[in-house]
């Protein structure tokens, strides 16, 4: 078995899931406040049989008795629903189908009264922010905290120019944000929707309910943060800045949330999560729409849709790791049913890492960089036991469709 890792800490010898089209090459999700530049990545898991962790995770999900989780999630509402009333629970979203089907649901079978909270896309789609207006108008109250964007802006590009992870300020403020509204209004349910564990983390953070505190709290003071891959305190200094700019990208206080008694839950646990279903239920119940046309580098209208960066992070995603939105789509896919591994392989093919043209002038704009800049931060992070120059263009030494 080769152990030889490359940049990135990947391994050298690139493999694909046996039931999926899952990469080898895939990281798990980080703790982001941690990241610096260059360090390592935890990486998917394959068993003997060359299945991924995320299929292994879906066999596992076959097994459960999805009436007694869902008992269990009756019982954990009847513990918190207030009788009067008021906010019992604090539903995170950006108004995409997961977040619309967990507050509907939440709101309309479970009898709870759920506080909608949002931390906004960097740039919104014309459709996110319609979904979001939608979202909204299908019976929820929302508390949206929008962040200072020149500080918004500096980390977006920072973390692109550093980490090629121009995604890393929204994912900081996604992951910390309801856990601090939690104790801030005192309601101590929070509760997300999918597990995003169950595209490849550790197998283990998919067999309980509530998500693991180090993920978005800690008691680090701003020299062990990291942002946008440089220290918090380097940048407080060099752009005196005070505290309270970074707050939003700062972990949750540890000793708050034990106060205020703050769970974090996934409905994912008690619900069969089948992200298909959850767009057909928005659409149903509500007027959540898809977009018009595919996202580019896959063949999805209706998933991941709202925020312009997300184009450039999977395109940055596809560079370092090998693999981008169609392989993330098509595997999702395959093991939920709805296409084979045949098709998969030949969408991946037809769209994966196409170039993010659409909205490429406008995130160059937010973040205050030329082309010339971009293209050039692009090359520095290809990684190369991936990817081989033929006549000038580059191209996957090892694709899915070559296995
Ligand atoms: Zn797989």
């Amino acid at each position: 078995m080769s152990k030889k890792l490359g940049k990135y800490g990947l391994p050298l010898e690139v493999k694909y899931c046996k039931k999926c089209t899952m990469s080898n090459q895939r990281p798990s999700s980080e703790r982001e406040f941690n990241s610096k530049k260059e360090a390592k990545k935890r990486i998917i898991e394959f068993d003997k049989e060359g299945v991924c962790s995320a299929c292994k995770h879906n066999e596992n999900k076959t097994l459960i008795n999805w009436g007694d989780r869902e008992s269990q999630l009756s019982e954990l509402c009847d513990k918190y629903r207030k009788n009067d009333g008021t906010f019992d629970c604090i539903i995170p979203g950006s108004g995409g189908k997961d977040s619309v089907f967990a507050a509907h649901i939440l709101k309309y079978k479970y009898n709870m009264n759920p506080l909608t909270i949002t931390w906004p896309p960097n740039i919104y789609t014309d459709i996110g922010k319609r979904n979001f207006d939608v979202w909204l108008g299908s019976g929820f109250t929302n508390l949206t905290y929008h962040p200072n964007q020149k500080i918004h802006k500096l980390l977006t590009k920072y973390a692109f120019l550093n980490l090629g992870h121009p995604f890393q300020p929204f994912m900081l403020g996604q992951m910390n944000l309801a856990p601090k509204v939690s104790y801030e209004k005192k309601i101590p349910l929070v509760i997300y929707g999918e597990n995003p564990a169950e595209y490849g983390s550790a197998i283990e953070e998919n067999a309980v309910p509530t998500k693991d505190s180090s993920y978005y709290a800690s008691d680090f003071q701003l020299d062990d943060i990291y942002l946008g891959g440089m220290c918090a305190s380097e940048i407080v200094q060099k752009h005196n800045l005070n505290r309270s700019d970074l707050d939003a990208y700062l972990p949750a206080n540890p000793y708050s949330l034990d106060e205020n008694k703050t769970e974090v839950h996934y409905l994912g646990y008690y619900i069969n999560w089948h992200p298909q279903e959850m767009y057909y239920y928005s659409v149903e119940n509500t007027e959540f729409r898809p977009m018009a046309f595919r996202v580019e580098g896959s063949f999805s209208k209706y998933s991941s849709m709202d925020d312009k960066i997300d184009w450039l992070h999977w395109y940055t995603y596809f560079i370092k790791f090998g693999m981008g939105r169609a392989t993330q789509d098509s595997s999702q896919e395959i093991r939920n049913g709805d296409i084979t591994r045949e098709e998969g392989v030949s969408l991946i093919r037809r769209f994966d890492g196409e170039f993010p043209e659409m909205y490429l002038d406008d995130c160059c704009e937010y973040m205050g960089i030329s082309a010339e800049t971009f293209h050039e931060t692009i090359e520095s992070f290809r990684t190369p036991h991936l990817w081989t120059k033929n006549n000038g263009k580059w191209a996957l030494s090892n694709p899915i469709w070559s296995e």
